[in-house]
């Protein structure tokens, strides 16, 4: 079996395109019902919320996440709200854990993506599962690390699989928080178009402006949903205030997306 004769029916079961959204971290069971009650009231089209419970910084001291008490708050926000659920894990007794309080999606981040000791670790913790695994670029723009990891998933027999493009990290300054390398995504689906694209304006950006605009360019390129960070108190937030936003806000950025006819 190979990445090109994969299926990828799991996306099916999501309306189109999935919206996934949620907090970057969860706080506290308050800050995570709170946030997923208005994205109901407010959002009909999102159908997986989205939380981190261990959080991968990039200096110590900062919050690392609650740990797998987030994973209870987790279970309440899909069955007070029906929402379908994710969230990170980068080793192996995240997984563990996650696939035991029956998280419905798990995803790979940047940070796990570039290292393929860490990758293969997360695999085989998640051998033969029929969850949907979605696996972020990794940080550096290395399109064969990105497809590795997809590849390491398989042989362990994952396939229910998924990209996320949240951008590369550069040097330089630009507006956006880490570079969307549109080409690179573009080779990516090439290479594999039935593998769902997802697209995270979020940490492309790094503020809130920018969302609406890389969420549509994302759209207009054919992508299968985006994950949006939303946060019932948004300047408050313990980590990525920046480019959080509120539930209505979100709600705001997808009535006026524009959404291809044949993509409903
Ligand atoms: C996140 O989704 O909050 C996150 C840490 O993302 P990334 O791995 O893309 O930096
Ligand atoms: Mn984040």
């Amino acid at each position: 079996m190979t990445l090109n004769s994969l299926e990828n029916n799991w996306i099916t079961e999501f309306p189109k395109p999935l919206i996934i959204a949620g907090p970057c971290s969860a706080e506290s069971e308050m800050q995570m019902l709170e946030t997923a009650q208005r994205i109901k009231e407010s959002s009909a089209e999102v159908s997986l919320f989205r939380a981190g419970i261990w959080k991968p910084r990039t200096k110590p001291n900062g919050f690392e996440g609650v740990g797998a008490i987030g994973l209870k708050w987790l279970k309440k926000v899909k069955d007070e709200f029906g929402f379908k659920t994710t969230t990170e894990v980068a080793n192996a007794h995240h997984v563990a854990a996650a696939l035991d309080a029956d998280v419905d999606v798990l995803w790979i981040g940047a940070r796990s993506t570039v290292n393929p000791f860490t990758v293969q670790e997360i695999a085989e913790a998640l051998k033969g599962t029929e969850k949907p695994v979605l696996v972020k670029n990794p940080v550096n723009p290395d399109l064969a690390l990105w497809i590795g990891a997809l590849e390491r998933l398989l042989r362990q027999d994952v396939k229910n699989l998924g990209a996320i493009h949240r951008g590369f990290s550069t040097y330089q300054k630009t507006k956006y928080r880490n570079n969307p390398n549109w080409q690179i995504a573009l080779d990516f689906r090439n290479q594999f178009p039935h593998i769902p694209m997802i697209v995270d304006p979020s940490h492309i950006c790094g503020n809130r402006r920018g969302l609406a605009g890389i969420t549509q360019e994302a759209l207009n390129l054919g992508y299968n949903g985006a994950m949006i960070e939303t946060h019932c108190n948004p300047d408050d937030a313990w980590s990525d205030a920046s480019q959080q936003i509120t539930p209505e806000v979100l709600a705001e950025l997808l009535r006026n997306l524009q959404i291809r006819k044949s993509d409903i």
